[in-house]
């Protein structure tokens, strides 16, 4: 993508409200735009991140043999009677209608996803069964701060699944427990699990995955090592004390909840008399869990836990580009024109090779200025064209990550640049 073109360019200077890091960064760089408290626009730039995001889990909720749906935003207010959450769930957000109807905006979808399973099965063979969407929510955040991280609107990718059986269900809860940590190490984040109580859903027990970063709300008792942590208010374990999973000595770290799995029993499918017929015409119920990670929310933490004070750095699989060339203009119109043409086909190359590129082009702006902007939106891989690189026959090649500039031959560009993005 030509930089040129895209038409949410970064800004000169921080928005002067931006209370978080990653709303500072996201906004100032083009990547979302606050529309007001807890409502953004995804823009280009961002969407691309948060496609990305969005793949990932997609392809590894597939692996686990959930099925991929979308169900609506907009739902009755009848199922919300049923299950009793209608009158209790504060963030609900509760829509008139001219019809003297009312509909709850869904702010998560057991109320959908019981009632739609059990449309379809009748017979204890036809579970176990997952289905799961990556979609909007809406929730009447008292607070809506930090950022991209808690909104009134977000996205998140939900879960459900349904099993004949206790121990079928705790097998699964697994499985998809192991999914997660999947991918979080495939978005470039350092996760940690805490046990969690099951909260309004349940008296059963639920896991939160927290990505450390000082931004986080929640206090965590965590192993610098492995996975394992603790919220600190239900603490067994102090700092300094050895991990009880590896032995590590335990620090306390700030972390922010990415995602929540929870054992829901019959807490749902009960509300809905959602039972199935076994071999003997015995009707049982189903037990039900959900299993839910914060799309948008995931993208801020990651911002979070990866910058530094001049912009993002974008792990490799989550960045919007993978590689941002920066062509440089000069006063001599024919250097000029050798640079921008170098860089061009340079751009071409590296897109025929699967390589995504961001190509800034635009001519008349300081050096200064351009790498202020490589350095804000924070593609993994730089490179430099200009009159000084090309004097050497060479692209000057920078990771954001850290590290001294390398100076690569044109003629090996394509090759070098396409083996350090992917
Ligand atoms: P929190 O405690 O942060 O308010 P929650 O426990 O109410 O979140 P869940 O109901 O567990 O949230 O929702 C599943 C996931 O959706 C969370 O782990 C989080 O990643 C995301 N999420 C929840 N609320 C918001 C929000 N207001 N904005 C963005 N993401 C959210
Ligand atoms: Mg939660």
């Amino acid at each position: 993508m030509r930089y040129s073109q895209v038409f949410s360019k970064s800004s000169k200077t921080a928005p002067a409200d931006a209370e978080s890091v990653n709303a500072r960064f996201l906004i100032q760089g083009g990547f979302v735009h606050q529309e007001m408290a807890g409502v953004y626009t995804w823009l280009p730039l961002g969407l691309r991140s948060l496609r990305k995001v969005e793949n990932i889990i997609r392809e590894e909720m597939d692996a686990i043999g959930a099925q991929e749906t979308r169900m609506p935003s907009l739902q009755p207010k009848e199922a919300w009677l049923n299950t009793g959450r209608w009158d209790t769930t504060d963030i609900l957000f509760k829509v008139p209608s001219q019809t003297d109807k009312e509909y709850a905006l869904g702010p998560s979808h057991e109320e959908i996803a019981t009632p739609l399973v059990q449309d379809y099965l009748i017979s204890y063979k036809d579970l176990p069964l997952s289905v799961y969407q990556i979609a909007t929510k809406f929730r009447d955040e008292l607070r809506a701060k930090s950022g991209v991280m808690r909104g009134r609107e977000f996205g998140m990718k939900d879960l459900y699944s349904f099993h004949a059986t206790q121990e079928d269900l705790d097998q699964y809860y697994e499985r998809v427990k192991q999914a997660y940590l999947k991918i979080f190490a495939r978005c470039g984040v350092d996760v940690k699990v805490t046990l969690a109580s099951g909260g309004i859903f349940s008296k059963k027990l639920s896991h939160e995955f927290q990505i450390i970063t000082p931004a986080g709300e929640d206090l965590l008792i965590a192993c610098p090592k492995c996975t394992y942590a603790e919220n600190i208010e239900v603490a067994t374990h102090k700092a300094g004390e050895a991990c009880p999973s590896c032995g590590t000595e335990l620090i306390e770290t700030k972390g922010v909840e990415a995602a929540n799995i929870f054992d829901l029993g019959t807490r749902y499918t009960g509300a809905f008399g959602f039972k199935v017929t076994d071999e003997k015409g015995e009707h049982l119920p189903v037990v039900m869990g959900c299993y839910g990670i914060g799309t948008t929310r995931l993208v801020g933490a990651i911002v979070e836990a990866s910058h530094d004070d001049k912009g993002i750095i974008w792990p490799k699989n989550v960045a919007p580009f993978q590689v941002h060339i920066v062509a440089l203009g000069s006063k001599d119109e024919a250097v000029q024109a050798t640079t921008l043409a170098t860089a061009e086909k340079l751009y071409t190359e590296l897109q025929a090779r699967g390589v995504e590129v961001l190509f800034d082009d635009r001519m008349g702006m300081s050096a200064g200025e351009k790498f202020g902007d490589a350095d804000l939106l924070g593609m993994p891989v730089r490179v430099v064209v200009s009159e000084k690189s090309l004097k050497n026959n060479s692209f000057e090649v920078k990771l954001r990550s850290g590290g001294e500039p390398i100076m690569v031959p044109v003629t090996e560009g394509v090759a070098k640049i396409a083996e350090l993005a992917t």
